[in-house]
């Protein structure tokens, strides 16, 4: 385990520390900065540093939180805000092979299992964890012009993955332990968050982010592989209104989740990739192959956090779109 310091900021005693789990990671590099500008003191733990930028976090530590003695160590004080996003994860190339489940369930559910106990016995207050689309029942998201992802549908479980399945379980986790310790658990149920900065490359990347790497290497003439019939729907949410919800739900002092945070703008994946083929202005068509695929149709449902938050997400998935494009464009040419 090593640390670094930012020495910029000397007196902090009068700001509210944060502490973020997973900050080497998409949204959690993107938190800290957010989590900045509303000039708190963060600490930021993971495996590596942000790939694509300097971290804004006023201590970073490289560690390994399925360890007990780091995560007894990084949780050195009873923060005001603890945000755990730190997971062994990946898009559906990842998850839905079955190749990385054993990894998958125990490096995540260690995680969890760790950050709670050490939370609890050094008295954290409030604490955020990042569950995802993936708890909700395969059975309820097969048809794909109707999917069915209200946060109440939950149970009986059916998850069509083990991704899934140890969320559900952590969620469970966090409520538990807000119910017989009395830590204010915060949970929010993403869907498929998208935007610059997040992995384009390697076979973690989610199908945003793939489709335009791979509109951004093509040339006119140029087809593009789409995994499956690219029938299948989805929705997705910028980062930066990942962001905000997260914000709104911490926000709030009686509702605790969980609650899809999630755009209910509903694509096709044949969709998705016209639109980046559109913004990129070239001359390509699609090609569909075999691949993994996860379930036939979903989307956010919003009913829930537009009644409990007054807010949901409302912007529409071009204009994230574009400026993570342009952002995966720079890259690809760049590297
Ligand atoms: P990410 O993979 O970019 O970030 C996760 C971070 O956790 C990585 O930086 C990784 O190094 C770190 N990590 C993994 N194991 C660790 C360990 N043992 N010790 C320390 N750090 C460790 O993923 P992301 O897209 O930023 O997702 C953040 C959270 O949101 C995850 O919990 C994920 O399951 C959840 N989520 C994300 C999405 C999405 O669309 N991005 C959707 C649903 C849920």
């Amino acid at each position: 385990m090593n640390f670094r310091r930012n020495f910029e900021i000397v007196n902090h005693t009068q700001m509210k520390k944060a502490i973020v789990l997973g900050a080497g990671g998409f949204i959690g590099s993107h938190l800290v900065r957010f989590l900045k500008n509303q000039n708190k003191w963060v600490k930021g733990v993971d495996l590596k540093y942000p790939e694509f930028s300097k971290t804004a976090a006023d201590e970073f530590v490289i560690g390994d939180l399925r360890s007990p003695e780091v995560v007894k160590n990084v949780l050195d004080l009873p923060y005001d805000e603890v945000y755990q996003l730190a997971a062994d994860m990946g898009g559906a190339g990842f998850i839905f092979t079955g190749d990385n489940d054993a990894d998958v369930m125990h490096n995540s559910a260690m995680i969890n299992l760790n950050v709670l106990h050490y939370g609890k016995e050094i008295g954290i207050k409030k604490v955020f964890y990042s569950s995802s689309a993936c708890i909700y029942p395969e059975f309820n998201q097969l048809d794909p012009d109707n999917p069915n992802c209200k946060e109440n549908s939950a149970y009986p479980a059916q998850p069509d993955s083990e991704y899934g399945w140890e969320k559900l379980f952590s969620e469970r986790l966090f409520f538990a332990f807000k119910r017989n310790y009395g830590i204010e658990a915060k949970v929010a149920r993403f869907h498929n968050i998208f935007g610059q900065e997040g992995t384009w490359e390697g076979g973690r990347e989610k199908a945003p982010a793939a489709i335009c790497r791979k509109v951004a290497q093509a040339k006119d003439g140029d087809k593009i592989e789409i995994w499956g019939d690219g029938k299948q729907t989805r929705s997705f949410l910028h980062v930066s209104e990942c962001l905000e919800g997260i914000s709104k739900l911490m926000e709030s002092d009686d509702f605790h989740g969980p609650v899809n945070i999630g755009s209910d703008e509903m694509v096709t994946i044949n969709q998705l990739a016209e639109y980046v083929i559109k913004i990129s202005g070239k001359k390509l068509s699609l090609k569909h192959i075999d691949g993994p695929l996860g379930v036939r149709g979903r989307n956010s449902d919003n009913h829930l956090i537009q009644e409990m938050l007054n807010w949901r997400p409302t912007r529409p998935l071009i204009e994230g779109l574009r400026t993570t494009f342009n952002w995966i464009n720079e890259q690809v040419h760049c590297s």
